[in-house]
């Protein structure tokens, strides 16, 4: 099973697959819990690479194209290799991000960019992506509170956010679309109860 959690900065993604990932091994599941960028050492650099503020502005095409082979290495050598295990796989972003950011948010051609991460992923998809939706506005507070630096625009999130959700509305039976403004507690339960139905 390969769960996905989306949305944007401040959402509570990260604590959200922690849970998930304490619930699905409460219930006896082996759990393979990753992150794009980042999940492979490969993506380790990309992820460097794009959000260092040392690297200054990239091409937009660059950074779709890193992100890209983020995802490829990704996949390949982390992802595929758990789910042929038998693992339950819970990422924190996947190819919905790069369609929000690198697309909605950098302008780049939605049918294009869809190709290049669909080609890089070799077309893997989610049973089940969590959207975890929130006003830019409220995110960015959160994360600013940790103390981490965010340099677009509240209309470049706004963008970002309509994307996600655009996502979601389009195939909401691989979607669960949640408040994240809500408790911690309650979007864990109800993330459980979605993902518990999808188990093998
Ligand atoms: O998941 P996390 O919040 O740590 O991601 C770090 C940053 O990477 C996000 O703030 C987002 O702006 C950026 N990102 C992006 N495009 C992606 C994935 C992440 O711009 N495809």
């Amino acid at each position: 099973l390969f769960v996905c959690f989306e949305g944007g900065e401040g959402a509570g993604k990260s604590t959200q697959s922690r849970l998930l990932r304490q619930r699905l091994e409460a219930a006896g599941r082996t759990v393979l819990l990753t992150r794009e960028p980042g999940g492979t050492p490969v993506g380790a650099e990309v992820r460097r690479i794009v959000l260092d503020p040392a690297t200054g502005v990239l091409a937009d095409r660059t950074e779709a194209l890193l992100y890209a082979a983020d995802k490829a290495e990704h996949v390949e050598s982390v992802v595929l290799p758990a789910l042929a295990r038998d693992e339950v796989v819970v990422t924190d972003r996947y190819v919905d991000s790069t369609l929000a950011y690198q697309g909605a948010g950098r302008s780049l051609d939605a049918v294009e960019l869809e190709q290049v991460a669909r080609w890089a992923t070799g077309d893997l998809r989610p049973h089940l992506t969590v959207l975890l939706d929130l006003e830019p506005s409220r995110g960015l507070v959160r994360f600013a509170e940790r103390d981490r630096i965010e340099g677009e625009s509240l209309e470049f999130h706004e963008r970002v956010r309509a994307a996600f959700v655009a996502l979601a509305g389009a195939d909401p039976e691989h979607y669960l679309v949640l408040d994240a403004r809500s408790g911690v507690e309650e979007i864990a339960a109800l993330v459980w109860s979605r993902v518990e139905g999808l188990l093998p």
